[in-house]
């Protein structure tokens, strides 16, 4: 029996419990493969808005399953290992951030959904790095924004809409450390392949990148494009769709500075097992409960994003 029988349990679990499993692309594959909706942070943020189960297992990092919380407030939402953080939404500390917003009371707060429900609290509008474009867009030019958490998403956007948005210093230890000499040397063996790369890597990466663009964004793009090979930089899980959605090309994780295995791996991301999912269904752990009052605050920047996003 393929996984000691783990597929037919979760099956059967899932059945009974009236339960549906959200899984990000950077799941590992066998999560992946038996969840009922896999997709990036816009993608699963709809989905937990939307399902009429009543439990949502997130496999997925802290931050999200908050998001579905959120959401949907009604229902139990679980994430198999309460571990699964986020180095991006660390480096958002809500202290320091609060008496950053004060400092600039006229200034609109855009917020990356990768922060805590608190963060999302203190924000107007969040965005996802798929809609990011299309939020910041949506402000009036002479509104001044700060926008949090990743500076190298700011910046990217600052580049390309041509506002001086005043950025927050925070970062994702996954993208920021993809050693551009190393993809030099790929791409100098694989003249024929494309780099393409994630919005959260340093500018130097991107300046080398042929497309950038959200995980959903570089799935759709190496589908859609005639190239047979690509470079890419973001966390490796999106590989497992790539090569789903396209058996006949060649996709070459982008490695970091610091590493043996020559992929870059998110280690939150990669907390959640099947055994773990199971688990999770089985046991109802680890349950998010968020404060009634963060929900009340932190579900208005979040909607305002779903409708600007429709
Ligand atoms: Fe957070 Fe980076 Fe991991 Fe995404 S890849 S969950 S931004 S640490």
């Amino acid at each position: 029996m393929e996984n000691n029988g783990l597929n037919e349990k979760i099956n059967a679990l899932r059945k009974e419990k009236n339960a549906v499993i959200l899984a990000h692309y950077y799941q590992v594959a066998e999560i992946q493969d038996i969840a009922d909706f896999v997709g990036d942070s816009l993608d699963l943020s709809r989905k937990s808005a939307e399902t009429d189960a009543d439990v949502i297992v997130f496999a997925g990092v802290h931050f999200m399953a908050e998001t579905a919380k959120i959401l949907s407030p009604q229902k139990r939402v679980l994430l198999p290992d309460l571990r699964a953080g986020c180095s991006l939404a660390d480096s958002c500390p809500v202290d320091e951030f609060k008496v950053f917003r004060e400092q600039h009371p006229e200034h609109v707060v855009v917020s990356y959904v990768n922060t805590t429900a608190e963060i999302k609290a203190l924000t107007d509008i969040t965005c996802t790095s798929t809609n990011a474009l299309k939020i910041i867009s949506s402000i009036p030019e002479s509104q001044p924004i700060i926008f949090a958490p990743d500076r190298n998403l700011g910046n990217y956007l600052n580049s390309i809409t041509g506002r001086n948005m005043l950025l927050w210093d925070g970062a994702c230890h996954v993208h920021e450390e993809f050693s551009l000499e190393k993809i030099m040397d790929i791409l100098n063996q694989n003249p024929d392949a494309k780099l393409i790369a994630h919005p959260e890597c340093t500018k130097p990466v991107q300046i080398a990148a042929d497309f950038i663009g959200s995980t959903s964004a570089l799935l759709k793009f190496v589908t859609q494009d005639d190239s047979r090979k690509f470079i890419v930089a973001t966390e490796s899980g999106i590989l497992h769709q790539m090569r789903k959605q396209n058996p006949e090309k060649t996709f070459i994780p982008a490695p970091p500075i610091d590493s043996t295995c020559g992929c870059n791996d998110c280690r939150f991301m990669k907390m959640h097992t099947l055994q773990k999912v199971y688990e999770s269904l089985r046991d109802d752990k680890f349950e998010i409960k968020l404060d009634a009052e963060i929900i009340k605050k932190a579900v208005m920047p979040i909607h305002r994003m779903l409708e600007l996003s429709n």
